[in-house]
């Protein structure tokens, strides 16, 4: 078949991987073992949520922490501008060099009042990512990723508007983007293709989400602009009691998509793995990945505690 032949001849593909910070001891086991599971990928880097307004500032600190000491996986820690004045967020950068954090990911963020109400920059903070990624720049040789919308954000006007939001951040020296997650892979590429026209040229990593539970990723999609096609609803329907065929049809739309991404050029690949191992290491093998030690947990990360 041709696709097996083209998996054979193309260099690995690259992912990383997107957790967040548990709130509980029992949501701490489960994202410990799925780090167990899903780190003898060798991911490129494995990036850690900042909870709206930084509600999860110490959270997300130790995870990453935990994940540099603990592991052999590169963290990348996500900032927003929320809440916070610069000094505030500044002693957060500096933390995060100190302990040996050298990714970040920056972000606006929404106000602390949620998503859809209006987006007041703080006094004496960073107003937009842009700025943001300007302050960490300056405070050292941070690499610094940043989000990116095929779609475009709920609140720019127009797509264009919203690409030069993108040139901004890549001007003040964002290095990545990651873009926000979409179902229909031609809006990626179309959009892609305005980025490149826009004189971008760093990486426009898609951001995928793997969607079992259809009612949560829909009511994602409302929040966060993205569209949900009329065939992904069809291909849900009448499974909500129906667990198991939820995560077989789950798995064969996500495979499905990012075969696709891959056999069209694409070479990372993120994944909102939502602290969830097994269907992202299904689609993670069918890309060609296999754990540095087959099979066992032995060679790859440091010993992980779960
Ligand atoms: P920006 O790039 O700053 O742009 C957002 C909007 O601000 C633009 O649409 C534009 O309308 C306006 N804007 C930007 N610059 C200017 C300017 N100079 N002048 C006037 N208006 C301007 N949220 C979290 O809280 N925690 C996370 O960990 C987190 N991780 C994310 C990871 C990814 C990959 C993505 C795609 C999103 C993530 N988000 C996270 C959500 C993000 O914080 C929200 O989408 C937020 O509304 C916008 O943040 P941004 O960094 O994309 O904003």
């Amino acid at each position: 078949p041709v696709r097996a032949s083209r998996e054979m001849d193309r260099p690995p593909v690259k992912v990383s991987f997107e957790f967040f910070p548990p709130k509980s001891p029992e949501m701490e086991k489960t994202l410990w073992s799925s780090i167990a599971r899903l780190a003898p990928l060798s991911p490129d880097f494995v990036s850690v949520t900042y909870g709206a307004g930084g509600s999860t500032r110490e959270r997300t600190h130790a995870t990453v922490e935990r994940i540099a000491k603990e592991t052999d996986l590169a963290p990348a820690a996500h900032l927003t501008c929320v809440a916070a004045t610069r000094d505030e967020i500044d002693a957060v950068v500096r933390a995060y060099g100190e302990a040996g954090v050298k990714h970040i990911v920056a972000l606006r963020g929404d106000p602390v009042t949620g998503v859809g109400t209006a987006y007041a920059p703080h006094p004496g903070g960073y107003a937009y990512a842009s700025d943001l990624v300007a302050g960490i720049k300056r405070l050292g040789d941070f690499e610094v990723s940043v989000s990116a919308y095929p779609e475009k954000h709920p609140e720019s006007a127009s797509i264009d508007a919203d690409i030069d939001v993108l040139k901004a951040k890549v001007d003040a020296g964002a290095t990545r983007a990651i873009t926000q997650f979409f179902f229909e892979n031609d809006v990626y590429f179309r959009y892609l293709d305005k980025v490149r026209a826009r004189g971008i040229d760093i990486p426009i990593v898609p951001g995928i989400l793997p969607v079992t539970n259809f009612k949560q990723a829909s009511s994602f999609a409302t929040r966060t602009g993205a569209s949900v096609p009329a065939w992904l609803l069809r291909r849900f329907e009448g499974l909500d009691d129906d667990v198991e065929t939820r995560k077989l049809i789950a798995a064969a739309v996500a495979a499905e998509q990012v075969t696709d991404l891959v056999d069209r050029g694409v070479t990372d690949i993120h994944f909102y793995t939502l602290n969830r191992a097994d269907l992202v290491y299904a689609i993670c093998h069918l890309l060609g990945l296999r754990p540095k030690a087959e099979g066992t947990l032995a060679d790859a990360p440091k010993a992980v505690a779960i």
